[in-house]
């Protein structure tokens, strides 16, 4: 005998628990399907985000630059600390100690809002009537079938491979095997300088390891303001000393078990380095295999995503999709934002989201973050703007932190003075961005952020000159 339910979600990240929550909340009798399993084998809520992405990866930086600090900025205070080490096992696991207390966190609001929590691989059978109907397995036996006016699929992302190049997660790491390491690897090769290879090498690097990132993109971070994306690039090797070769084009690579060897070409140079743990970071893949959509009817993009319209509607009736699997950035604010915005359409709702208005957030040392337009774009879509920048390097609060580097840089419309973008690298920019949220949600000028009075001394006072810059009447530029 099925379960039947108002809506069931197929996926528990954070698009997917997030919606069912909201959809509980709202009145329907709600189902949440994941099919997660820890390394100990248990189910664990919270997909990728809480499990082997932004939660972990956010506590090994952590660690990692406290352990940077202790070595190199506490003597500047007067402390001192001898032979500081590095206890990689204490380190991982407070970062599973993290995970567990939030997807218990997860569990907990299930149980507390009346979402039932199902474990397992869900495969779309189908209609019945008015109902979808969904079979649920474990380790290849149904354990449940349910069925739904609605489903919303929430199934998230995988790693993208490099073909002929196995992940082990011995040797070839995934982001779970980069967050999983036992010991600090002597040579670390990372292929890909995106986001999660930044964030892995930083971590790597900062405990220790020799990090070599090879990207086949002549532009590093292609998709930020390039000015930003220039100090960064400085920053991260001259100071965090990563290794960051672009342009690459990556040949054969042959795992050896004890170690791994990267063939490549730079500048029309053939080279091969030997690495002791390589991180494949090329991208992620929409998860679509085992959900069963094309014996549905469900359409799919060449690349795999499901296609959906604005409201995250698909080609099927009371079917929806949001998060990683499809259109639009990867990212977990933007998966739970779509999972609220569908449950209240379903319950007739006139919920929307700005998509030019989601924040970017990368956790080196320094942060890098950002929010609209950059200058690159702007003058490709041949919109005349101005700018103000500033920087963290005589900022109060900044230089008590130890951290006075970076910029900030606001960019409004010529004619309006609407701002347009925000773009930062410094200490904390991850907090500061969304000052610039704020602000563009509610279509503020940059001479309403430079009217309004900022706490001293904080960080934002950087926002608040480089708005004024943008004003031509800086303070302390
Ligand atoms: P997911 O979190 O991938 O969850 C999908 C869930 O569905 C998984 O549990 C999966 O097992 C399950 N599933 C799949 N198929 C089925 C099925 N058929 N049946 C049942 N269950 C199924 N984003 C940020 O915003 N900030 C960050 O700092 C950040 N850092 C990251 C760091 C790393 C190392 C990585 C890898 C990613 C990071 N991301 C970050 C991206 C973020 O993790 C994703 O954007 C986010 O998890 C997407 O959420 P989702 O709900 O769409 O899917």
């Amino acid at each position: 005998m099925s379960q039947q339910f108002d809506v069931v979600v197929i996926g528990g990240g954070p698009g997917g628990y997030v919606a069912a929550i909201r959809a509980a909340q709202l009145g329907f009798s709600t189902a949440c399907v994941d099919a997660f399993k820890n390394p100990e084998g248990k189910p664990s809520l919270g997909g990728t985000c809480l499990n082997v992405g932004c939660i972990p990866s956010k506590a090994l930086l952590q660690s990692s630059e406290n352990f940077h600090a202790v070595q190199h900025d506490f003597a500047k205070h007067g402390i001192s600390v001898e032979n500081a080490k590095i206890d990689v096992a204490a380190m991982l696991k407070r970062k599973e100690d993290i995970i567990t207390k939030n997807a218990g966190g997860i569990a907990f609001l299930f149980k507390k809002n009346k979402v039932a929590n199902v474990h397992g691989l869900a495969s779309l059978k189908g209609r019945e009537g008015e109902k979808w109907v969904i079979e649920v397995s474990d380790n290849g036996a149904v354990v449940d079938t349910l069925e739904a006016t609605h489903v919303i699929i929430a199934t998230g992302s995988s790693p993208r491979q490099l073909p002929g190049v196995p992940v082990d997660n011995v040797t070839v790491l995934d982001n779970a095997g980069a967050l999983a390491l036992t010991e600090v690897p002597k040579r670390l090769g990372v292929i890909g300088a995106g986001v999660i290879g930044l964030e892995m090498g930083s971590v790597w690097k900062r405990l220790g390891a020799e990090v070599t990132i090879l990207e086949a993109m002549p532009t590093f971070l292609a998709a930020a303001d390039q000015q930003i994306a220039k100090e960064a690039f400085k920053t991260l090797t001259r100071d965090t000393g990563l290794d960051i070769q672009l342009g690459v084009k990556i040949g054969a690579i042959e795992n050896k078990g004890a170690s791994v060897s990267v063939a490549y070409e730079l500048n029309g140079e053939a080279k091969t380095v030997e690495f002791d743990k390589l991180i494949v970071s090329i991208g992620r893949v929409p998860n679509t295999a085992g959900l069963n959509g094309e014996a549905v009817g469900l359409q799919m993009d060449e690349r795999g995503f499901v296609v959906v319209d604005e409201h995250c509607h698909t080609n099927l009736p009371n079917m929806w999709a949001i998060g990683d699997v499809v259109r639009g950035p990867m990212l977990a604010h933007k998966a739970s934002e779509e999972g609220v915005a569908v449950a209240e359409r379903i319950a007739g709702q006139k919920p929307h989201i700005d998509f030019g208005v989601i924040p970017w957030v990368i956790y080196t040392s320094p942060e890098i973050a950002w929010v609209g337009k950059t200058e690159e774009q702007l003058k490709a879509e041949g919109v005349e703007y101005k700018k103000g920048t500033s920087g963290f390097a005589a900022n109060g609060r900044a230089l008590g932190l130890g951290q006075a580097q970076g910029t900030v840089k606001i960019l409004a419309c010529a004619k309006t003075d609407r701002i347009l973008g925000l773009h930062m690298i410094g200490p904390m920019v991850s907090e500061l961005v969304t000052e610039g949220v704020v602000s563009m949600e509610f279509k503020a000028a940059s001479e309403d952020l430079a009217r309004i009075v900022h706490a001293h001394p904080s960080l934002s006072e950087v926002i608040h000159e480089a708005a004024l810059a943008a004003d031509k009447r800086a303070l302390h530029g």
